[in-house]
């Protein structure tokens, strides 16, 4: 059973114990509305899985795996983006499909869960390829995709341009439907959403932020009236200078570091940042703007190179790439890829404080094994939903074609956030589950209400 099932039946467990849940259900009626939740929540409704037939430029053909997982409709439209990575497989994106059924969930944002996967590395393909390859996907999977169906957004190595390209194409296959919410992480002028790009790691950022500074400002109490060795680790960071780590400087990790970077309610010191070629390492802190710069010029990629940094006006040492997971920092943000906690090298992770930028950074074991030792770690379901908080703001506002100031997207993500954070954080401090089995009860909590309401247990 992988990570995410795992957590979901525990979930359950404590649920079908707990009397105040669906109190009209007893019995034997009780235990079997639990298997069927079970066996629903485990399993997507369906797995669309077709080989696109792609003519690169050099003349060769090639057939391109793609995938469209539809985990669960019953809180809304499918919603999930699209992966374009050479490691995508079928498990993989039934995983992370699933992940965003529970995200939705969890932030009471209407959709439910999906996710794509072209098997592809984008950076070997050209432009006319690529273009191509998302209008094939489009094309391929249209039957299943549609404003009210199913909205892909990007994901890991898609992005602004390839929601235009697959957008224009949903219009012209599909002409007359509302074609601005088929799709969302569009550009501005294509009808996407000011402060999308930015959405997930400000996101990210906000939850760390909240936990060290406005949770603590304002319900301290809450940690000092238990003996949570969580909520002691919390009262232990009030008010005092916090050094980290980012692995990832993509458009997630790059904008967490930026804000982290900007902060002015903690004392930050982002002290090392890292992407696929490199870690940058100054104990004195980084100069974030000037990476950020640097990375703008240069395809995204970090200096790696003593003349490199030179270039972008930087101090750092160059270490190896997964030596950002190593370091002794008092937070380590995970803005990657998945598995990068496993059980090989859980043991060399000094951090207390994690954050989840990716989607399933930390494996099943890796979790068990460091929440065990007391580390808090911020689970991506909590952590990373700006992307799709403000995916939903973007398809209101194709709806309605009226679209909000930079401003009022930020403080409507925040806002969502805040009520979350809210909602979990005080039961975190009061019980014995981890920060994440905590979030799957609640968007378990939900999903389930909603099933059992829908009458889909019997
Ligand atoms: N790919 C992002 C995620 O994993 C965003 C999804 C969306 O906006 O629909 O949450």
């Amino acid at each position: 059973m992988n990570k995410t099932k795992q957590i979901v039946q525990n979930s359950l467990d404590a649920l079908m114990k707990d009397d105040t849940f669906i109190p009209e259900l007893t019995g034997e009626t009780r235990a079997q509305a639990f298997t069927s939740l079970a066996s629903i929540l485990s399993t997507p409704n369906h797995v669309h899985k077709s080989f696109l037939r792609i003519p690169l430029e050099n003349g060769q053909v090639v057939r391109i795996p793609a995938y469209r997982v539809q985990h669960n409709n019953a809180l809304g439209p499918y919603k999930g983006g699209i992966r374009f990575h050479e490691t995508v497989n079928e498990d993989e994106v039934i995983n992370l499909a699933s992940l965003m059924t529970l995200k939705n969930a969890l932030h009471d944002v209407p959709f439910g869960g999906g996710k794509g996967g072209l098997v592809i590395n984008p950076r070997t393909l050209s432009e006319k390829e690529l273009h191509l390859i998302c209008k094939k996907y489009v094309r391929y999977f249209s039957d299943s995709l549609g404003p009210d169906k199913d909205i892909p957004a990007p994901d890991v190595g898609s992005g602004e341009r390839e929601m235009d390209w697959m957008m224009a194409e949903y219009k012209s296959i599909r002409p007359g439907t509302p074609y601005r919410g088929s799709f969302t992480g569009k550009s501005v002028v294509n009808g996407g959403s000011l402060g999308r790009r930015e959405a997930t790691g400000k996101g990210v950022y906000f939850t760390f932020r909240y936990l060290f500074h406005d949770f603590l400002q304002n319900q301290k109490s809450l940690l000092t009236k238990t003996d949570n060795s969580y909520a002691k680790t919390v009262a232990e960071f009030e008010n005092k200078p916090m050094k980290l780590a980012i692995q990832g400087f993509g458009n997630v990790g790059s904008i967490a570091a930026l804000e982290a970077y900007q902060c002015t309610f903690l004392q930050n010191k982002v002290v090392a940042v890292s992407d696929r070629n490199v870690t940058l390492y100054n104990e004195d802190g980084l100069n974030i703007p000037s990476l950020v710069k640097y990375t703008k010029d240069n395809k995204g990629d970090l200096p790696v190179s003593a003349e490199e940094l030179a270039v972008a006006g930087v101090k750092a040492d160059v270490l190896n790439r997964e030596d950002i997971l190593y370091l002794n920092v008092d937070s380590l943000i995970l803005a990657a890829l998945e598995d990068q906690i496993r059980t090989d090298n859980m043991e060399k992770i000094k951090a207390p404080i994690i954050v989840e930028g990716a989607n399933a950074p930390v494996t099943k074991d890796a979790d068990e094994y460091l929440s065990q030792k007391g580390v808090i770690i911020i689970p991506d379901i909590l952590a990373n939903a700006g992307g799709v908080i403000v995916s939903y703001l973007e398809w209101l506002q194709g709806r309605e074609t009226q679209f909000y100031s930079e401003e009022e997207v930020f403080s409507q993500l925040f806002k969502k956030m805040k009520g979350t954070l809210d909602s979990i954080l005080p039961v975190f401090f009061g019980d014995s589950f981890t920060l994440r089995q905590n979030c799957y009860i609640q968007s378990v909590t939900r999903l389930s209400t909603v099933l059992y309401r829908q009458g889909k247990l019997y």
